[in-house]
């Protein structure tokens, strides 16, 4: 059997009794929306984080969304965010209708870079929306500390490093607003889609609540625009399980990653983890010359790997009325950055043949 770039049968193994009683609960409750579940999720999920806040949305990308819903942005503001990300970090914010600002990121941890934010902020900026990359939080102590100056929010996309830290603080609490998602790979996943808002901030708090229910108040009574944001209960409870794994889960990534850097050839540009950070390896991500080739070689050797993300986001022909040139960096890197496998259950001797299969080629 081929080796599986994330391995979501054998954590299920792990956690099938429970997941089976927390799954028959709701069946037998029958709420199956807005079920008791999602306020349990929440509370759990709050104090995991050390939020004061917790809002379950239907997924990454609407958890995203609606932060930037909360804003009330015009077609004239915006939004600060990296060029290198998955492309739900900027289509957000061109589904509110104002502007993506695309800014360089760091090239060893991949991501926003500080020293390149300040510039382009201006009276326009609304919100400012780093993306915590590969499981590792960008620099929010430069960040927030920029934000501050400006007066501007600083939003994190989270998606990739529930559980990360930064100085002993969470990812998703690290900025006045963290989003996060429960897609089935992400290092904590549901079996379907999910996401969540984290704060301190009770307005903004009751504003998230509201525009996940399309923008009601009080029943039949519609303040505002909102959507249909709501997080199933059905995935609540299969979080609500799969919590009780996570901690040790985020310790084996951590052996996995160590082992994959301490023995991979030294001509490869393995992952930086700047210090006071801990990562959760949402992806381990090298670079290489001749991506291309060395991608075709492993998979003859049944060896999968991905490539995030292939493109800088200025380039995507979706977001061509953002017109804007690609940044440097990123460039270089899409055309350099490659994925390993990597989860919490990848054997030790799945991890060697990885190491050969790569190490053969250097
Ligand atoms: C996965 C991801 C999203 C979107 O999350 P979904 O739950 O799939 O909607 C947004 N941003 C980043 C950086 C992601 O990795």
């Amino acid at each position: 059997m081929g080796i599986p770039f994330i391995d979501l049968k054998t954590q299920y193994a792990a956690v099938k009794n429970g997941i089976g009683e927390r799954i028959n609960a709701v069946l037998d409750h029958g709420q199956y929306v807005m079920g008791p579940e999602v306020k349990e999720l929440e509370g759990l999920l709050a104090n995991f984080i050390g939020t004061k806040h917790c809002v379950a949305v239907s997924s990454g990308t609407d958890a995203l969304l609606i932060s930037l819903m909360a804003l009330d942005l015009k077609p004239t503001d915006e939004v600060i965010v990296p060029d290198f990300s998955f492309f739900g970090t900027a289509e957000v914010v061109a589904l509110t209708g104002a502007r993506c600002r695309f800014v360089d990121v760091d090239p060893r941890t991949f991501n926003l870079d500080p020293a390149k934010l300040e510039c382009l902020i201006n009276k326009n900026t609304k919100a400012i929306m780093p993306v915590s990359l590969y499981g590792q939080c960008a620099d929010y102590t430069a960040i927030n500390k920029i934000a501050n100056k400006h007066g501007v929010p600083v939003i994190e996309d989270g998606a990739q490093s529930f559980g990360a830290t930064q100085n002993g603080k969470k990812s998703l609490a690290l900025t006045e607003v963290g989003c996060t998602s429960f897609f089935p790979s992400k290092p904590l996943g549901a079996y379907g889609d999910g996401g969540a808002l984290f704060t301190d901030d009770d307005n903004l708090a009751n504003l998230y609540r509201q525009i996940l229910s399309h923008g009601q108040d009080g029943r039949y009574h519609h303040v505002r625009l909102g959507l249909n944001g709501r997080m199933d209960t059905l995935q609540a409870a299969i979080l609500i399980e799969k919590m009780s794994i996570f901690e040790g889960e985020v310790d084996k990534r951590q052996v996995v990653a160590k082992r994959y850097s301490d023995n991979l050839h030294q001509s490869i540009v393995t992952p930086t983890i700047e210090e006071g950070n801990l990562s959760v390896f949402a992806q381990y991500t090298i670079q290489v010359d001749d991506r291309e080739a060395v991608i075709a070689k492993l998979k003859e050797k049944d060896i999968p790997t991905a490539v995030h993300y292939p493109e800088p986001l200025s380039s995507q022909p979706a977001l061509k009325e953002q017109q804007q040139e690609p940044q440097p960096i990123t460039a270089k890197l899409a055309e350099r950055v490659m994925s390993l496998p990597m989860h919490p259950y990848l054997t030790e001797a799945d991890q060697d043949k990885v190491i050969a299969g790569i190490n053969s080629l250097f």
